[in-house]
């Protein structure tokens, strides 16, 4: 399952190179992407960049779906990935004695043929033959699934199976757990047959091509959109390396199109005419080429008079997962683990702080409720920084628990964003780079406060570590230091939005 290369589909590590001819589904769909990106990854793997914090998040909940939609099809043969010299030869065997010994589902099946080693995530047979049902964690069907399960059924034919169907199972993001699991109604299976039949000499031509360049030397190929789509490619340190700083790339808002830019070798801002622009991408190229911030007194004003003290300043991380893990949960639903709360009973008074981070393995959703039921008074002014993100998880926290829905009614009703004034460029300063969020501003504005050397500096990387927490429940040690990062970047978030307030004040 997943797109990222796995063991499962013949990995090779550094020290194992096979012949510049073998590929694999994920090599494969490396090379649709942009083909020297497969070349590099075949030859040149030092030049990678390290899997990020949400990669293997996305990586690790690639397992479990996969292992949760067995029930698609119970009670299967499993084909274990093996490890060993000679573990595809193992597994290749072990498939097909299961098929001959007349095995009607069979989990990871192994299949090699034009020197393609692939493992099927369900081989189901039906009354007229093999049906393939390739398992992702999507919630939907996109094109590169169809060219995936296109070189599947290349494989399968090729080694002599008779594959009727081709089905796509991918989440139901419209599934609301209740009791048990139940993957019938978690997956959806689309029937894409057609569309892969329809592939075959699509695959049969890429293939020629891909491995003819490989028998080159790497090809000259430039950045372009197919660096970010459909997967950010892991060599964009390496290929992208001679885009400086302020480039056009570093452009926010939509409406330009950077590689055409490029293309006319503009690259830098400064570069840019200016009337190819919308008015906030012209005050973003105005303001750095000058080095010039803005400051609109008149509106922060307004913005301060929205607030009231005594003043909450909330924060919640949230992890997610393709399988709800609790009753109440849809797929990826956001599910809030962790809160920070820094209080002011009035302005410039005494600051309070005081948080909640769940035990690992457990629903956290009541007990964090409960404590901010004690903590957090129903009429107070609460500031947020993206209040959409944190209206969200007290929506969600008043549709699972309605005896409190009247507080946290009114909790919601008494958010204010700290992002606004950012979001609408009353206070631009030219060293945000076009951007509001805090982890630009923050430095800018308080430069004392840091999120660098933090464990944990991002919200990618604090669900990470709650997933590390719950893995790590019976190692106290690990679970202590886990438990300490988790709280020290969370209490940074809050006391960011402090310190960023105090400093609108000064504005003015
Ligand atoms: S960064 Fe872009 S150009 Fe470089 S290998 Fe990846 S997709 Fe290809």
């Amino acid at each position: 399952m997943g797109t990222i290369q796995s063991k499962k589909d013949g990995n090779i590590s550094p020290a194992k190179k096979k012949p510049s001819n073998y590929l694999s589904k994920s090599l494969y769909i490396r090379g649709l992407q942009c083909h020297k990106s497969l070349y590099l990854e075949k030859f040149q793997r030092d030049l990678k960049s390290e899997t990020t914090a949400e990669t293997q998040a996305l990586f690790d909940s690639g397992h479990m779906v996969g292992e949760i939609a067995q029930g698609l099809f119970p009670d299967g043969v499993l084909i274990p990935y093996i490890e060993a010299k000679n573990g595809v030869a193992e597994q290749l065997r072990l498939t097909n004695e299961a098929v001959k010994n007349g095995a009607k589902v069979i989990y990871e099946a192994s299949f090699q043929y034009d020197g393609i080693f692939i493992k099927v995530d369900i081989l189901h047979k039906g009354h007229r033959g093999w049906e393939i049902y390739e398992v992702k964690g999507g919630t939907k069907l996109t094109p590169v699934y169809v060219d995936d399960a296109a070189l599947q059924y290349y494989v399968l034919t090729g080694a002599g199976i008779k594959v009727i169907k081709t089905f796509i199972s991918y989440i139901n993001n419209g599934y609301v757990r209740k009791g048990a699991l139940d993957a019938q109604k978690l997956f959806i299976s689309e029937d894409i047959t057609k569309q892969v039949k329809e592939k075959q000499s699509f695959v049969i031509e890429q293939l020629k091509k891909q491995r003819r360049m490989l028998s080159g030397k790497l090809p000259k190929i430039d950045i372009g959109p197919y660096c970010s789509d459909p997967y950010e490619c892991d060599f964009c340190n390496h290929c992208w390396k001679h885009i400086p700083e302020d480039s056009v790339f570093d452009l926010r808002e939509k409406g330009v199109d950077r590689f055409a830019l490029y293309a006319k070798r503009i690259i830098k801002q400064k570069d840019i005419p200016l009337d190819l622009l919308n008015k906030k991408q012209r005050q973003q190229v105005v303001a750095t080429v000058k080095k010039q911030n803005a400051v609109d007194k008149q509106k922060i004003r307004e913005f301060l008079k929205t607030l009231s003290y005594p003043l909450y300043f909330l924060d919640f991380e949230t992890f997610m997962s393709a399988i709800p893990l609790y009753d109440g949960l849809k797929p990826y639903q956001q599910i809030p683990f962790q809160y920070s709360l820094h209080y002011q009973k009035k302005k410039g008074g005494k600051l309070y702080h005081t948080e909640f981070l769940a035990k690992p393995g457990i629903d956290p959703r009541k007990p964090l409720l409960d404590k901010m039921l004690a903590a957090v008074p129903e009429d107070v002014c609460i500031l947020t920084y993206n209040m959409s993100f944190e209206k969200g998880v007290l929506t969600e926290l008043a549709t699972q628990y309605p005896k409190h829905k009247k507080a946290i009614g009114k909790w919601i009703d008494n958010i204010q964003d700290l992002m606004v004034p950012f979001r609408q460029r009353d206070v631009y300063f030219w060293k945000f780079k076009g951007s509001y969020s805090i982890k630009n501003v923050l430095p800018v504005l308080v430069p004392q406060l840091s999120y660098e050397g933090l464990e944990i500096a991002d919200g990618g990387a604090a669900m990470e570590a709650y997933h590390q927490m719950c893995a790590a429940k019976n190692n106290p040690e690990k679970l202590a230091q886990i438990r300490e990062n988790l709280l020290a970047y969370c209490k940074l978030d809050t006391l960011a939005m402090v310190q960023i307030l105090e400093t609108l004040g000064e504005l003015i």
